[in-house]
């Protein structure tokens, strides 16, 4: 875990059989408006929230978690975190907040053989991830929290609702699972995905200029190369359709 700036805090995930999304806070500490992007697959809520208490941020200061999307790796241990957090908001994409509320989990899994070996492997019971949310991004939101500006940027492809967070001042750019290190980038194959709409999100997020890339998993990145997420874009291109 470390500070990447003033205001943007990285706790990796702990990824086990099944991945363990990182989590960020951003925020700056004096603002007392902080947020919590994406929570973490389930069991791991403990370990995210002594994370954040270990970076002398006190709970009442986070007022919202915002998820880059809801797929399982990162929405499993949201409840955990809103137990310890109960007055925080959650604010999701409009596409799969909607779902979210009405406790249709086909998003959170994926695809179906995935939810019978996560519900078995991790005793979770079928409608567990029924959530009320608070606020339903649509992408091109600018929002003032803390003591920083983002926009929300609607980066379809990987899941429907994937949201890319940009603090444009200082070139930050949390993509969730749409854009990794090492020219990775997320799977497209599941309920949900479009290999199509992830190649056109792909494209638009190379338009921004990023010095540092904050994703849902695997190595943050804090001084990217200059063209770096066209030439990922590039080089995923033949195979999104
Ligand atoms: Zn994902
Ligand atoms: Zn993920």
């Amino acid at each position: 875990m470390k500070q990447v700036s003033e205001g943007v805090y990285f706790i990796p995930g702990q990824d086990e059989l099944i991945p363990d999304s990182h989590v960020y806070v951003i925020g700056k500490p004096d603002s007392g408006d902080l947020s919590v992007i994406d929570a973490g697959l389930m069991g791991k809520g403990q370990y995210k929230i002594q994370s954040i208490l270990n970076f002398g941020i006190d709970l009442k200061d986070i007022k919202r978690v915002i998820m880059t999307h809801t797929h399982l790796d990162h929405i499993g241990c949201l409840e955990e975190i809103l137990g310890e957090i109960p007055h925080a908001e959650l604010w999701v994409h409009t596409k799969e907040a909607v779902p979210l509320e009405e406790g249709d989990e086909k998003i959170v899994y994926g695809m179906d053989m995935f939810q019978g070996m996560c519900q078995a492997q991790y005793g979770i019971k079928p409608g567990a991830f029924k959530f009320k949310v608070d606020r339903k991004l649509e992408g091109d939101e600018t929002l003032e929290i803390g003591g920083i500006t983002w926009e929300v940027i609607h980066v379809p492809g990987h899941s429907g609702g994937s949201i890319a967070l940009y603090d444009r001042a200082e070139k930050i750019l949390i993509p969730g699972d749409v854009v990794y290190s090492d020219y990775a980038i997320g799977r497209f194959d599941l309920f949900g995905a479009s290999g199509a709409q992830h190649r056109e999100s792909l494209f638009s997020l190379a338009e921004l200029d990023v010095d540092v890339l904050l994703p849902g998993h695997n190595s943050i990145v804090e001084r990217v190369s200059p063209g770096y997420i066209l030439e990922t874009a590039r080089q995923w291109e033949p195979y999104l359709s």
